[in-house]
């Protein structure tokens, strides 16, 4: 019997994890579950027949599955399991970390002979609840070979290279995501004062050149209905492209409209509010230009 852990129990965890133990169920493994507000993981196991432990039991786990908000949580949980982990197992780290802690990671569990894989997804929250997130993987392609049959939450699975590269491919992903949420957001907002109707100007955008998954499904279902489900945080996605500026740097690249979105986003995120859904983020825009997006 395989023993899988889940920590972090999120809106991203949460599901992943559900899917986790359907799998456990069909194939005689057993998934156990932690998570800092105790009363989730209780929860969690009520429902989906998962096992709420203590955190140091986590560390018997054969796999080890984190979703947390960033590189910094999962260095807390590492450091409070490191000591008690099994060697031979490996730790899939679904957070939207940083590629700079997954080299530090990844030495550390090595002399623990665990090893890491960063392993973050997208899909959102729609995509975890249907089993269906895309995840990108840096790391040991081997160690990714035996967790494969374990990732139950995916629809696709992709190898992008060596330790950092899928937080490396998340964090571009997400910027680009900033990209054309702002730039649409930008459009729609000079459109708006030129008293074009924006359902109709998001008709023609989505038939054209300028379409994106914010002009098809973010803005239409987000914005313009001014409901912004808060299913992924705006602090989240400013943080995101805040990595692909560190990434920008650290290969001493040049890439100043991946840099100007990020330096959006953190203005919008101080001024709209940290834990408003992403969407939320052309409130900002909003303002700039004294109009409303509906
Ligand atoms: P949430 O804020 O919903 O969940 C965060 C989880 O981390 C909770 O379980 C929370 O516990 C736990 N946590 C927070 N701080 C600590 C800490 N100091 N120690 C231990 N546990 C902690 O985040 P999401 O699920 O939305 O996001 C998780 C990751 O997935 C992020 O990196 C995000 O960027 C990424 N992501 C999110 C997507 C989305 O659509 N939401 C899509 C793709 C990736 P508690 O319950 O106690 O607060």
């Amino acid at each position: 019997m395989t023993t899988l852990a889940f920590v972090g129990l999120g809106a991203m965890g949460d599901p992943m994890a559900a899917h986790l133990a359907r799998h456990a169920r069909d194939h005689g493994h057993r998934v156990l579950v932690w998570n800092r507000t105790a009363a989730k993981a209780d929860a969690h196991a009520q429902t989906h027949g998962t096992q709420s432990v203590p955190l140091t039991e986590i560390a018997a786990a054969d796999v080890i599955f984190t979703c947390l908000p960033t590189s910094a949580e999962v260095d807390e949980i590492m450091t409070a399991l490191r000591d008690r982990l099994r060697p031979g197992a490996v730790w899939v780290d679904c957070t939207s970390g940083h590629p700079d802690a997954a080299a530090r990671q990844a030495d550390d569990l090595n002399r623990a002979g665990v090893t890491f894989l960063d392993a973050p997804v997208s899909g959102g929250t729609a995509g975890a609840q249907a089993g269906r997130l895309t995840v990108m993987v840096g790391g040991d392609p081997d160690a990714l070979d035996r967790v494969r049959p374990h990732l139950a939450f995916a629809g696709k699975v992709v190898h992008v290279g060596g330790t950092g590269a899928g937080f490396s491919v998340k964090a571009v992903n997400n910027a680009l995501l900033g990209v054309t949420l702002w730039a649409t957001g930008e459009g729609l907002a000079i459109l708006g004062r030129a008293g074009v109707n924006l359902g109709a100007a998001l008709d023609v955008i989505n038939a054209s050149s300028g379409r994106s998954n914010a002009s098809e499904n973010l803005i239409p279902q987000r914005v313009l209905t001014r409901e912004f489900p808060a299913t992924f945080a705006l602090g989240l996605l400013a943080k995101d492209a805040g990595i692909a500026v560190d990434l920008t740097q650290s290969v001493q690249g040049s890439a100043p409209v991946l840099a100007q979105v990020a330096d959006l986003l953190r203005g919008a995120q101080r001024v709209v509010g940290d834990a408003e859904d992403h969407t939320a983020a052309l409130k900002l825009i909003e303002s700039m230009n004294d109009t409303v997006l509906k």
